[in-house]
């Protein structure tokens, strides 16, 4: 389990962590943070299953951002919410086509957020929808679904296991979860198998939200098809 966020703040300061992605001095170094300034890329799994939105990563699950990503998501390493969502910026302004970029991040259970004493997903679509606005963008992020634990799927037809999926994820009420007033931009760590953005999209467009796209930090290899990079604006 990583260690509570304000513990491993306080460790950063009394004693630099390791560069998480190349093991180096220090925080995230120059050349690792650099290697998440790419175009990103059209990802795509084998089989595409049924509602996946268009989908677009940094790049694939391996090397330096793959450790980026498990220092930040297993290992407590919250201050990369920073770099990694102002990597996701440019592929979410290019989905959104020149319109207003409405980020919603696939939630997490209750149970994992405080397994990693952060909502890791919420806070890279703050980071990168803050850097879309510094950047001139009109940019949010929309909280509009929670997760629910989900039962066993063993045993279950793929469609089942994609209504199951689905019906793991309700509509929030309350405060900062008004309707869009347009698509939005689907915000995930790693694409594997595609099921998950399915079934939040799924879900979503069941209430008639429309979603214009999905990005993600990373794509397994195994599973993804580059179709080509997407000409984005960087921000
Ligand atoms: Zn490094």
């Amino acid at each position: 389990m990583p260690l509570p966020a304000p513990v491993s703040d306080l460790l950063d300061l009394v004693l630099p962590s390791a560069c998480p992605g190349c093991g180096g001095p220090g925080q995230l170094c120059h050349s690792c943070h650099a290697q998440l300034a790419v175009p990103p890329t059209r990802a795509a799994p084998d089989p595409v299953p049924d509602g996946l939105p268009p989908c677009l990563a940094i790049g694939e699950y391996t090397g330096v951002l793959r450790d980026l990503v498990l220092a930040y998501k297993e290992r407590g390493r919250r201050g990369l919410a920073r770099p990694l969502g102002a990597a996701l910026a440019p592929a979410a302004a290019w989905l959104a086509q020149g319109g207003p970029v409405l980020l919603t991040p696939v939630p997490s259970t209750r149970a994992a957020i405080r397994s990693r004493w952060m909502d890791h997903t919420a806070l890279l679509a703050r980071s990168a929808a803050a850097t879309l606005r510094s950047a001139g963008y009109e940019a949010g992020v929309s909280r509009l679904l929670r997760a629910l634990p989900r039962p066993d799927s063993a045993g279950l037809s793929a469609t089942e296991r994609a209504t199951a999926a689905a019906a793991a994820y309700q509509l929030r009420a309350g405060p900062g979860t008004a309707r869009p007033p347009g698509p939005v931009v689907l915000l995930d760590d790693v694409l594997t198998t595609g099921s998950t953005l399915a079934a939040v999209a799924h879900r979503l467009r069941s209430v008639d939200i429309e979603i214009c796209g999905a990005i993600v930090l990373a794509a397994t290899r195994r599973r993804r098809g580059v179709i080509g990079e997407a000409q984005a604006e960087t921000p």
